[in-house]
Order: C-alpha cells, then structure tokens, then sequence
C-alpha cells in the first residue's frame, strides 16, 4: 500500500477520530486541522512531481480519502478539493500564474475548490448565470455562487462563467479567481443542521478582473472538461459513502457483541445479524461498482456510466444502511462520540454533491436508453 495512504490512516486515527464530533457540533471547517494534514503531506497527494506533489495515480487516492472518510467524510470532502484544485492549477496553468497558487496550497496556507453551483442553480449547470465579458485581453466576471466546498474559509476557486448565454453549454468558460482581488466578496457560510465542516459557502464577483493568462478553460472546452473530470469525482464519492457505512458497521458490530440482552449478546440474535447481514452485502455491492468505475478511469477508459452507477447506489445505500446501523445500536447510536448521525448527514449531503441522485439517472438514461 502507498506510503501516503498509511500516513493518512494515522493521521485519521489521530487528528480526525478524536476531533470528529467537535467539529461536527461546532459546525465548521476547523484550519488548523487542514493545515496539520497539509504538514504530513496530505494536500500533495494529487499534484505532479514537478511541483513537489505526489501525484499518487486514482487508486490510492480512493483509499486515502477512504481512510480518512471513515472518521469525517466531511474533512475528507474538504481536503481532497483542496488538493484537487491545487493539482489542476499545477496541470492547467501557466508556470508564473501556478506559483501564486501551488506552493501555498500544498502548504496548506491557501485553499480551494470547483465552483460551479450557484444560489439559483445547481442540476442545471448550463444554466449558470454568472457573467464573463471580454476586456481587451482578460475578462470581467459577475454573479454569485452558491454552496462551494471551502468557500466558507478558502480563496482560490476554479469557477465557471457563462461568456454567451446564447450559447447554452458552449458559451461556458473557466477562470481562476483569487479572493485576496478586487471584485471578490465572501458571502455568510451555510449554517447546515449537519455537514458544516464541509465548509459550504458563496461569494459575489463584482466585475472581477480574470487576467488572459488565468483562463483554466475557453468556451467550448470548459463544459466538456467538467463533465470529464466530474467521473472521478462521482467515483471517490461513492467509495466514501462505502467507507462510512463500514465505519458504522464495525462499530455496531463491536457494540452488539458487547451489548447483553435476554441473556445474551445482541450479536447473537438472529434479526440483529440479519440486519447487519444486510448493511455487509449492500456495502459490498457498492464497493463493486466504484472498483468497476475506478478501473476505468484507471485505464483511461468511459466512466460516465460506471461511476453514474456506483455514485447513485453508493449515496443510496449509506442514506439507508447507515440508519439500520444506528438501528442496531439501539439509543447508544445517538450519541455524537458514535459516527452514525454525523455520517448520515454526510450521506446526504454525498447525494447532491457532483450531481445528484436524479442526475446520476439521467445520465444512465441517456446512456443505457439514448
Ligand atoms: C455540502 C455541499 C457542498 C457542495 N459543494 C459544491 C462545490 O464545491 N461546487 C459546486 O459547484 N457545487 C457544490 N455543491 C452544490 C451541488 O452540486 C448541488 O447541490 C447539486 O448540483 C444540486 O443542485 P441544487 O441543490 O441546486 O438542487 P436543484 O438543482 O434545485 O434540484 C432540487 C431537486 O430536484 C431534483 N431535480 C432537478 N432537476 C431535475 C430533473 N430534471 N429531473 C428530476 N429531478 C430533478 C434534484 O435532483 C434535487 O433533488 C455542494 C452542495 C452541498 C450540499
């Protein structure tokens, strides 16, 4: 196993674990924390060698975001959009524009996402209506986007802007916005009843000046390369879900065996192994398809209907299979030094996330029935 991926189990088992519901309670994104990861190398893990990344291939990087998921999917979420924002602007970018970037978000100083959501539209991504105008050589972007991972605190974002309404998807282009400049305007974080590490948050660009050279992707590109990459992240979204329903699993069943009733631990009745039979095989089903999805895109091959498949059935299962968990728990199951409540939230929040649960079966459809 990668070196990497056992660096981040420890610091799951040190940093997350013991934290994980205090952030939870306190209902945000905690710094310090990403900082501590970026220390150990953990925001690294995706960018090129050239910028002193790891760029550890698609494989590992499941089983590290499983590892750490186990403990909080939401700093897991966090962190990997971090340092896949981190590594796109290392691939994407110029050299001169990179270094602003690069070496202060693998150090953890800056962070980042995708910004694609807006308040007034989110499944209907060509609907966007934040605005980009051309201005001589560069570009003026208005609007607002909504419901960002790490907007709450972060300030590097790869945001798509519409440049020609007339257009639809085509007119689509992809700028790097800096929220140190002019133009830039945080809006209130999202104060959520569970999934607040996540740090979800908006920002107002008020002709916000993107120079020639901070273009990620020109209209006509811009759509197609979300689409693309939006495969791999439907993919290491559904083996997160798969790695907190184990989560739940293992301490449930750690728990029934433990726990006394009628005589005799609750792991030996039948209804309750049954029960916990089931959230086993449904795990072990969607762990199947994100292994199916992953060798694709490992092999450089179409995931859309793989990891369409993997991401609708993963989030459905731990909406479920999470709650009979915390069925098998009986009250204990509450409490916040257990994950169950913490992870359902995130579950939910997993089936919205790069396209939600319906748009997971639109894309199928279009597939599988043109
Ligand atoms: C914690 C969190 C973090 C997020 N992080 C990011 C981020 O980093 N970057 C980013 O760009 N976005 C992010 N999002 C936004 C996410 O991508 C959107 O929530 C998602 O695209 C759904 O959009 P919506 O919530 O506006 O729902 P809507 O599009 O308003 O849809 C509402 C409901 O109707 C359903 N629906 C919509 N259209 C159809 C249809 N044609 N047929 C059937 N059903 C339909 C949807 O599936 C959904 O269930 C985040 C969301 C959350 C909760």
């Amino acid at each position: 196993m990668n070196e990497i991926v056992e660096r981040a189990r420890a610091f799951g088992e040190t940093h997350v674990a013991p934290n994980a519901a205090k952030w939870a309670r306190e209902g945000r994104m905690q710094v310090e924390a990403l900082k501590a990861a970026a220390a150990e190398g953990l925001l690294a893990f995706q960018t090129s060698k050239a910028w002193g990344g790891l760029e550890i291939g698609f494989a590992a990087k499941l089983k590290l975001l499983e590892v750490l998921s186990r403990h909080s999917f939401d700093f897991a979420f966090s962190l990997t959009n971090t340092a896949g924002c981190a590594a796109h602007i290392a691939q994407a970018m110029p050299r001169a524009v990179a270094e602003r970037y690069v070496p202060a978000m693998l150090k953890g100083e800056r962070f980042g996402g995708s910004a694609l959501s807006e308040p007034g539209v989110g499944s209907d991504f060509a609907g966007i209506k934040t605005s980009a105008v051309k201005d001589g050589d560069d570009w003026l972007l208005t609007g607002e986007k909504g419901w960002i991972t790490n907007a709450a605190f972060g300030d590097v974002f790869i945001t798509y802007a519409q440049t020609d309404p007339a257009q639809g998807w085509r007119g689509i282009g992809c700028f790097l916005v800096d929220g140190r400049r002019e133009g830039f305007r945080r809006s209130n974080a999202e104060a959520l009843g569970g999934g607040g590490v996540i740090g979800a948050g908006g920002f107002q660009l008020i002709d916000y000046r993107v120079r020639a050279d901070e273009v990620v992707a020109p209209p006509g590109q811009a759509f197609r390369r979300a689409m693309t990459s939006v495969n791999q992240a439907r993919t290491y979204v559904a083996a997160m879900c798969v790695a907190m329903v184990d989560a739940c699993l293992d301490t449930a069943i750690a728990y029934g065996k433990a726990r006394q009733a009628f005589g005799a631990p609750l792991s030996a009745k039948q209804g309750w192994r049954w029960m916990a039979a089931d959230v086993a095989t449904d795990a072990e089903a969607a762990r199947l398809l994100v292994a199916k999805a992953a060798d694709l895109i490992v092999r450089g091959e179409d995931a859309a209907l793989a990891s369409a498949h993997a991401k609708k059935f993963a989030t459905r299962m731990a909406c479920q299979r999470i709650s009979d968990a915390c069925q098998l728990m009986g009250a204990a199951g509450l409490r916040e030094d257990y994950p169950f409540l913490r992870h359902l939230a995130s579950a939910r929040v997993a089936s919205y996330t790069d396209g939600s649960t319906e748009m997971q079966n639109e894309r199928i459809a279009a597939i599988v029935i043109g």
